[in-house]
């Protein structure tokens, strides 16, 4: 990758491989997440400050309150939202860093984002283009509305938690599609829904923690 940190990507490259090594013991199997995880240079995300904990299994602060997820749920919301299928299109609420985005855009055709922290997805805009992540697509808006205009999704990622599934998000999911939440406040767990035509099947995972998914922009 043709940037001023380059040097850092090369020797991360070895620590990702120990990444992907510890994401497979923890249980995530799905050949093309893995490599997606060995591929996607995590410590380019993050403040320089922090780098040298990139490929560690913590989430760690990306500024205006918010986190980049471990390593592992990121892998394992990608693995979920998958199973095991061809993604054509992905819609992600909760950009962030843009990190969870940059793995989904190695492993389906097309992926928007969506941010309700203006600040933050000018950052993000920034990086994407420098790491060339050309197939995603972010927008600045609340993520509870979704984004009509790209649906139906073939998978749908929430990186922030919330008491019920909201409902536009369902309504963009496409036949046999799924999405993927934290569900709860305090307690939270990871929620699967799967549209099967008007019904929507849910099934709760385990125990995770993320922050709250917020109303409006700011
Ligand atoms: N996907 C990130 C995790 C980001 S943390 C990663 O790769 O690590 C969750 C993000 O969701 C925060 O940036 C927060 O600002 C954002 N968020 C919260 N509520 C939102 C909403 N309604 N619409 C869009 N983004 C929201």
């Amino acid at each position: 990758m043709n940037n001023p940190r380059a040097g850092i990507g090369m020797t991360s490259a070895r620590t990702r491989g120990r990444m992907v090594v510890r994401l497979r013991e923890q249980g995530i199997s799905d050949a093309m997440v893995l490599a997606a995880m060995g591929m996607v240079p995590r410590h380019l995300f993050i403040d320089e400050a922090l780098a040298s904990r990139a490929y560690e299994d913590t989430a760690l602060p990306i500024g205006f309150g918010q986190t980049i997820s471990n390593p592992y749920i990121v892998a394992r919301m990608t693995e979920l939202a998958r199973n095991g299928r061809e993604l054509h299109r992905v819609l992600e609420v909760g950009t962030g860093c843009g990190y969870q985005a940059a793995v989904l855009a190695q492993v389906a055709r097309e992926v928007v984002s969506i941010e309700r922290i203006a600040a933050l997805v000018g950052q993000t805009r920034k990086r994407q283009r420098e790491l060339r992540l050309h197939n995603i697509k972010l927008k600045h808006g609340d993520g509870m509305q979704g984004y009509a205009e790209g649906a139906p999704y073939d998978a749908i990622v929430i990186a922030a938690a919330f008491g019920a599934v909201p409902e536009m998000l369902k309504a963009q999911l496409a036949e046999g599609g799924r999405l993927v939440m934290p569900l709860g406040d305090d307690n939270q767990v990871l929620l699967v829904v799967t549209r099967k035509g008007n019904a929507f099947q849910e099934e709760k995972l385990e125990a995770v923690k993320f922050v709250p998914l917020l109303p409006g922009v700011s």
